[in-house]
């Protein structure tokens, strides 16, 4: 049973006009749901959690600047600290392209970390660069 839209009298499904007040009913009832908006695919979280994931940016994003000291001990770049940075800088640089598509949360994180990285040694370098210029200056 269906409402009459004229009259709201419930009207059998079959009738293409109320018995009651001779409207014609619509043909096709309910309507059709509106379109589904476009599902919207689930955060892929590798922790299950957002704020487990931003953690986990964190903590990989600090440790493995560490953890790749640890393996150029096994696999010595000639002691080379250039090669082993700029190295490093492309398989963070690699990681985090990997992660960004598949886990954002965690990549978004773990960028943040990689950026803050870079900037303090550019930090770094530049004050260098001052301190070295004033000590050059005053002599
Ligand atoms: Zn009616």
């Amino acid at each position: 049973m269906r409402p009459c839209l004229h009259c709201g009298q419930p009207v059998a499904p079959e009738k293409t006009v109320c018995p009651h007040c001779g409207t014609a009913m619509p043909t096709v009832w309910p309507p059709p749901p509106d379109a589904a908006p476009p599902s919207v695919p689930p955060v892929r979280l590798l922790t299950g959690r957002r704020g487990g994931d931003i953690a986990l940016g964190i903590v990989v994003g600090v440790l493995s600047p560490v953890v790749w000291q640890f393996v150029s001990l096994l696999f010595p770049v000639h002691g080379d600290l250039l090669v082993l940075y700029g190295l490093f800088f492309f398989v963070a640089l690699g990681g985090y392209l990997w992660a960004r598509p598949r886990y954002p949360v965690f990549a978004r994180s773990l960028g943040w970390i990689y950026m803050t990285g870079v900037a303090l040694v550019l930090g770094a370098v530049a004050l260098c660069f001052v301190a070295l210029s004033t000590m050059y200056q005053h002599h």
